[in-house]
């Protein structure tokens, strides 16, 4: 209510208040604080530093929020799940591929029906003095653009997890069934699972298979590995293959370990998880050629 003697008083907020939404209400401050946030993220400028600034300018721009987390609208209401012995948090393979679908990379792909991608898991140690590592999920497009890898999931824990694949199982089952739902247009996208590429030692855990110093731990084909010089060997060139059916029976039982979480999606367990390229060309036969 405007009392008889009212007269312009300059508005007056709370921290809590201009940290949260202030900085909408007043034109010019929002026009800034929407242009520093847009500076700060595309230059990768440090919270600290954006701190920083922001406190330089707020007494010119009193509605600048102080803290940079505001300004960047960083999402903090994350639901992090305990999952297989660590913390999990998944980005969720629609809401991922839905934002890929506004990057740059799918601006000239007009009528996007079918997207093709691939994945990719591993364990990586973050410290030298203790076990806590990510587990991370990642995915890219291959079609009918390449992307730049994104992440599906995250798990930190110790050591290696327990099963934390269950969502991105769950989003491969669906997205596949029934396509990625574009809102507002209600078009859907075909989506397809290339393939999922792991190293040797990540492969044979997620399809929970033996290691490749196992007997019987060559993915491809079913002969049982000779024992040479402390290395598992597997010389013969003309060994019967193993095919998806085959994994999916569990029929050379000393091939496995467990069940892997793959089992419950339409992959194929052998022929789309291709062996490594990278290590095994570019980091192991390449390299050995080279010292020799
Ligand atoms: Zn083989």
């Amino acid at each position: 209510m405007l009392n008889s003697d009212a007269q312009y008083v300059e508005p007056v907020f709370s921290s809590d208040q201009s940290d949260s939404d202030g900085f909408e209400s007043l034109p010019n401050d929002s026009d800034l604080a929407y242009d520093l946030s847009i500076w700060a993220s595309q230059f990768n400028i440090p919270h600290n530093a954006v701190k920083d600034l922001l406190c330089k300018l707020r007494p010119d721009h009193p509605l600048l929020p102080k803290d940079p987390r505001t300004l960047l609208k960083t999402k903090t209401d994350y639901v992090v799940k305990n999952v297989g012995g660590g913390s999990y948090f998944h980005f969720g393979l629609q809401n991922v591929l839905l934002t890929e679908l506004k990057s740059d990379v799918y601006s000239n792909q007009a009528n996007v029906t079918v997207m093709r991608i691939q994945m990719n898991i591993d364990g990586l140690p973050l410290f030298k003095s203790s076990n806590t590592q990510f587990w991370p999920i990642l995915g890219r497009t291959i079609h009918p653009a390449v992307s730049k890898p994104f992440a599906i999931g995250i798990l930190l824990g110790n050591g290696k997890p327990k099963n934390y694949l269950c969502d991105l199982i769950d989003d491969i089952n669906n997205l596949t069934a029934t396509g990625l739902l574009i809102p507002h247009t209600g078009q859907h996208i075909q989506i397809k699972v290339s393939c999922v590429i792991c190293d040797t030692p990540a492969r044979a855990f997620v399809k929970q298979s033996k290691g490749h110093s196992g007997h019987f731990g060559c993915d491809k084909c079913v002969q049982k590995g000779l024992y040479v010089n402390h290395r598992m060997t597997f010389p013969d060139t003309n060994s019967p293959l193993r095919t998806d059916v085959q994994f999916d029976k569990m029929t050379n039982v000393e091939h496995h370990i467990g069940r892997s979480p793959f089992l419950n999606t339409n992959l194929g367990l052998v022929t789309q998880f291709p062996l490594d390229y990278m290590h095994l060309v570019c980091m192991g036969v390449m390299k050995r050629l080279l010292w020799l």
